[in-house]
């Protein structure tokens, strides 16, 4: 099924983010994982493309067609193309389609070092291209803070129109930690009159070592109440942990209860941690759906 489906379908739309193993990583601990998320019933699994991948990075279609054709839960291959040539992309393409994969996550990937040897500028060049073969939904990346090379907001959200505007069905939003930031963003968005689904991407961070990453990678703000929980649980594993998971709880319902239309949890492979937060919002993601399908006959 396709995820814009899932969307005219459902109020709140719910997905988790996983990553294949790494190269020598134990494979049979990525089917635990699994095992355990199906149970918590996600609306669909999106799975990462290693930076910069080239088409020798098979392992996210294969975790992708493993996630559709043997657990039966929708998945979302994530595609980069800052590296790739028009060749590479149709390989990989023709691939998804014959594993059965309707969904793209088209993203460019990070530019390091000299990244000339592709066919690719910009995200919504792929988008474009993508497009043309008419097989798949293709989802795009934003970012509530502004992505990190972009000056300011406003000149990264006018490229997030142009994106869109080449073929994207549905947005997943970079992690963030303040949500009024997310509903700034949100604003801005509606008035660039960009309308297709966002989802939020909410990381629950339940050790310190994560958050230093954060840092490094997209500079993601730390609100005050944020950092004191950091500050007061960063030696005591368990008690960090566990007041990780319920800032993410706290954070979600409050998005889903002022109307965001879904929350893409970055899970880290972590099932125990996914488990632990939509035990705390199943409820409340229900009492929406429901509702809507009330009141507007969805189903
Ligand atoms: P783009 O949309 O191309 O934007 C990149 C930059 O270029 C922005 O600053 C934008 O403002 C600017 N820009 C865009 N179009 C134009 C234009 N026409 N003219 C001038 N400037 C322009 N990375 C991975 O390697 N693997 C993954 O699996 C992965 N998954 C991700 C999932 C999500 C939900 C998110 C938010 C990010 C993910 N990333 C992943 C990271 C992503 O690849 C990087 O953030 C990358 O630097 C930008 O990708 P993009 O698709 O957003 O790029």
């Amino acid at each position: 099924m396709r995820i814009s489906e899932i969307f005219n379908k459902k109020e709140v739309v719910i997905s988790f983010e996983i990553f294949p193993p790494k190269p020598n990583g134990d494979v049979n601990k990525i089917y635990n994982t699994l095992d355990e998320l199906k149970i918590l019933n996600p609306d669909y699994i999106s799975v990462t493309y290693g930076a910069g991948g080239s088409f020798i990075n098979n392992k996210t279609i294969d975790l992708a067609s493993k996630v559709k054709n043997e657990y039966n839960i929708e998945s979302v291959a994530h595609l980069t193309c800052i590296k790739s040539t028009k060749k590479d992309i149709d390989k990989i393409l023709k691939l998804l389609k014959n594993n059965n994969i309707e969904n793209i996550l088209a993203l460019r990937g990070d530019v390091t070092g000299n990244c000339t040897c592709g066919d690719f500028k910009y995200a919504s060049d792929l988008i474009s291209y993508v497009k043309m073969y008419n097989d798949f939904n293709i989802a795009g990346a934003c970012y509530p803070e502004g992505h990190p090379a972009c000056i300011t907001l406003d000149e990264d959200i006018r490229n997030l129109k142009l994106k869109v505007d080449c073929g994207v069905n549905n947005l997943v939003s970079q992690l963030f930690f303040d949500n009024n930031i997310f509903y700034n963003f949100l604003d801005k968005v509606y008035s660039a009159n960009i309308d297709v689904p966002i989802q939020s991407g909410v990381m629950p961070v339940v050790n310190k070592k994560q958050i230093e990453r954060i840092i490094s990678l997209c500079g993601a703000t730390f609100p005050k109440k944020f950092m004191k929980i950091v500050d007061k649980y960063e030696y005591d594993a368990i008690a960090l942990r566990d007041a990780g998971i319920a800032y993410s709880v706290e954070q979600i319902i409050d998005l889903v209860s002022s109307g965001v239309k879904g929350v893409h949890i970055y899970t880290m492979n972590n099932p125990i941690v996914a488990k632990s937060i939509i035990k705390n919002i199943s409820s409340i993601v229900s009492c929406i759906n429901k509702r809507s399908i009330d009141e507007f006959g969805r189903n």
